[in-house]
């Protein structure tokens, strides 16, 4: 009896106790990062199916933190959300990526699409469209290098009103992709009203393409709806000629993933750009 007693007031499993004291330290150490100049971005390139030249990037958050090493952002992004911290730094990555893209281009090392991830508290935040206009302003990128990616399950939160912001994007220039396409159950009737470029095909389907046949029809059905609406595809999470030859059979148009490169610090990836440029 004693024992049910004390069970009751236990709200908290061991786990979760160590999870919420591993997000406050998170949370403390993050509050930092950006003063303290811990925060980079790395890039990824997306490649073109059709003749394998780098046609993109994604700008991807990376955290080195003294003590705790490398933390990974699919830790650290929750707690940002949580706090809001999500808001400055998304403006850090904006502009950082923004900044990046004009660079290369000035360099002449061709004229990439930049894409960078939006969080939802930075898609609820009525000030995005602005924002977004001001860098690309201030940093002198034409709006149309610049593609923003918004998961499914974002937009089908609150589909009213990802319609609206979408729409308010798209006309200032600057394309939008769905992100973990396949994830968040979109009905066709919105996907027709979301004013996207592209469909980013979900990096769990795209892993399982030699293994599952019902992976493998996911995909393909994927590929042949975007193209009866119009949009581009990409498929992430490449990591085998299997998949890569599968994708390109399918029509797919672009790929990203280890198969041809990991997310890579600016300067590496601006030399990867020039060997294949020279190539
Ligand atoms: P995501 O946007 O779906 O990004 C794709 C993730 O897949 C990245 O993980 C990337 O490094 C990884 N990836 C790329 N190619 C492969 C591959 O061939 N195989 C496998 N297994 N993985 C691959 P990463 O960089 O750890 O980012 C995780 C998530 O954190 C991202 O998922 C995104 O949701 C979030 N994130 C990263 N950077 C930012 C950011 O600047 N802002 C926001 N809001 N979220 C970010
Ligand atoms: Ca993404
Ligand atoms: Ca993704
Ligand atoms: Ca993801």
């Amino acid at each position: 009896a004693k024992q049910e007693g004390r069970q009751g007031y236990r709200f908290f499993t061991p786990e979760m106790q160590a999870r919420a004291t591993r997000n406050l330290l998170l949370l403390n150490a993050l509050r930092h990062a950006l003063t303290l100049e811990q925060l980079q971005v790395y890039y990824q390139p997306q490649v073109s199916m059709f003749d394998g030249r780098i046609i993109g990037a994604e700008a991807l958050l990376r955290w080195r933190h003294p003590a705790l090493g490398m933390v990974s952002p699919a830790e650290f992004i929750p707690v940002a959300e949580d706090s809001g911290l999500i808001l400055p730094i998304g403006e850090w990555v904006l502009r950082s990526a923004v900044r990046q893209a004009k660079a290369w281009q000035a360099e002449g090392l061709g004229s990439l699409v930049m894409a960078v991830n939006l969080s939802a508290v930075q898609f609820r935040n009525r000030e995005l469209p602005d924002l977004v206009t001001r860098v690309l302003e201030q940093e002198g990128l034409a709006p149309d290098y610049l593609e923003l990616e918004l998961t499914e399950g974002v937009a089908m939160l609150n589909p009213e009103s990802a319609i609206d912001l979408i729409d308010n994007l798209h006309e200032r220039g600057v394309r939008m992709a769905i992100d973990d396409f396949g994830t968040g159950y979109s009905s066709l009737s919105y996907l027709k009203k979301f004013k996207v470029y592209k469909l980013k095909i979900d990096q769990s389907f795209v892993r399982d393409i030699g293994t599952d046949a019902e992976d493998k029809a996911i995909v393909s059905a994927v590929i042949s709806l975007a193209r009866s609406l119009g949009l581009q595809t990409i498929a992430e999470g490449v990591e085998t000629i299997e998949q890569q030859t599968f994708l390109n059979q399918q029509g797919c148009d672009e790929m990203q993933g280890y198969l041809f490169s990991q997310p890579l610090p600016a300067e590496q990836f601006a030399a990867l750009l020039k060997r294949s440029l020279t190539i």
